[in-house]
């Protein structure tokens, strides 16, 4: 990737505009889940320890560009304190005078958190004023925040313009490494594992995977819009029915990589505790399928444990509700298990990453990635801007 790095930027004495993704679970005023925040640390630490004054700009959830209490970053600041030794300020504006003033004051190796950016209209308009007033409290640019990457905002693309030199943090450099490594010659066998709600999210993926890939293992509801487009009985099952057409396209292109799943986990309702059974082939009418079945988690197991090279984004089920959790733990324990005999494992995917988590098997994966949309855009072949705003070197 030529694109600049933190290592190769002078920060001592300047004011560094880091871009982070602090856009983390709160309640009651506390984070719930610090895995983003942790994952910014190597890049907080070398700028605050190498002498830098760091400024730090995030979004958090989805305020209706003004500013609204429910989404502020205040706790986030807290939080942070309690995981670095420098001095943490929080500022209660992303841009204006209260922020150039606690910019100005600062001492070098002092992190100061700004609020969040989309308490600003201009921030997902890319707005060139706003990029403006976040470019003058900086001389230089980082961004670490893959997962806002494959978003064209003014804190990940319209500042990096203004302030001409902007560099990759480190967690943006191990995602886009970890993530060229499954598009550029991986190692064989290489096996893409998708699954989810819709296939309609996943159509770019699998077009842009499929020609790389020796295996497609295909799970959750999207693989009764594939099952239904071959005739096959899905009952009640969620379906894209609109998208069948593609479907069949992707399966006749695919040339017998494409896996569907054999048997399914299927149920008379939406509901943990309904009535549910085994099926092979046909879902009959009255019921839907909420996971793959045991000889499908069987032969994705086998098939995953072999790999040398595996990418998962997306459940195998419900597994939400424990009883049809089981395929999605399964692939989970199939990565960790193929890791181990040294194939390289990469996760993505809030539901995915949160299944691997909740397994146990998070430390057990090659790389677990921060971004969902940009780790599938990434996949699908795209040029995330955020990575493209970035001086070329
Ligand atoms: P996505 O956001 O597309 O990755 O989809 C994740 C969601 O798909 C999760 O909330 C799962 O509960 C849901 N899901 C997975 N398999 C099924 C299924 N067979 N039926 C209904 N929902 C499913």
């Amino acid at each position: 990737m030529n694109k600049l790095k933190l290592d190769d930027l002078d920060v001592r004495g300047r004011r560094v505009l880091v871009r982070v993704d602090f856009n983390v679970p709160l309640k009651g005023g506390s984070v719930t889940d610090d895995t983003r925040i942790r994952a910014a640390l190597p890049t907080i630490e070398s700028i605050s320890s190498r002498g830098g004054i760091l400024i730090l700009a995030s979004h958090l959830g989805r305020p209706k560009g003004s500013a609204d209490p429910e989404f502020s970053l205040e706790p986030v600041a807290t939080h942070l304190q309690t995981l670095v030794s420098a001095p943490v300020m929080f500022v209660p504006e992303t841009v204006g005078p209260a922020a150039k003033s606690a910019v100005s004051m600062a001492d070098d190796g002092q992190i100061i958190l700004l609020e969040n950016t989309r308490f600003n209209p201009g921030e997902k308009s890319n707005d060139e004023s706003f990029s403006a007033q976040l470019a003058e409290l900086a001389d230089v640019y980082v961004n670490d925040a893959f997962g806002t990457a494959h978003r064209a905002h003014a804190s990940t693309v319209g500042v990096a313009d203004a302030l001409g030199q902007a560099a990759m943090g480190y967690l943006l450099e191990k995602e886009i490494k970890y993530l060229s490594a499954l598009l550029d010659n991986p190692r064989r066998p290489f096996l893409a594992v998708l699954g989810g709600a819709k296939v309609s999210d996943k159509i770019g993926v699998i077009d842009n995977l499929l020609p790389r890939v020796d295996r497609l293992l295909i799970g959750g509801a999207m693989s009764y819009t594939f099952l239904k487009a071959q005739g096959i009985e899905v009952g009640n099952s969620l379906v894209e029915d609109d998208k069948q057409d593609i479907a069949l396209n992707l399966l006749e292109q695919s040339e017998g990589k494409l896996m569907l799943p054999a048997d399914h986990v299927v149920a008379s309702a939406f509901d943990n505790e309904a009535d549910r059974r085994t099926v092979e082939g046909g879902i009959p009418d009255g019921f839907m399928g909420l996971d793959i079945g045991p000889k499908t988690v069987e032969s994705y197991h086998r098939i995953i444990e072999k790999a040398q090279t595996v990418v998962w984004n997306g459940p195998m089920g419900v597994f939400e509700m424990s009883n049809f959790a089981h395929g999605t733990m399964a692939v989970a324990r199939a990565l960790a298990d193929a890791t181990r005999d040294g194939a390289m494992t990469v996760v993505g995917g809030g539901d995915s990453v949160a299944a691997i988590t909740q397994g146990g098997f998070a430390d057990e994966v090659s790389h677990v990635s921060t971004g969902g949309g940009a780790m599938l855009e990434f996949l699908e072949g795209k040029t995330l801007p955020g990575v493209a705003a970035l001086t070329d070197t």
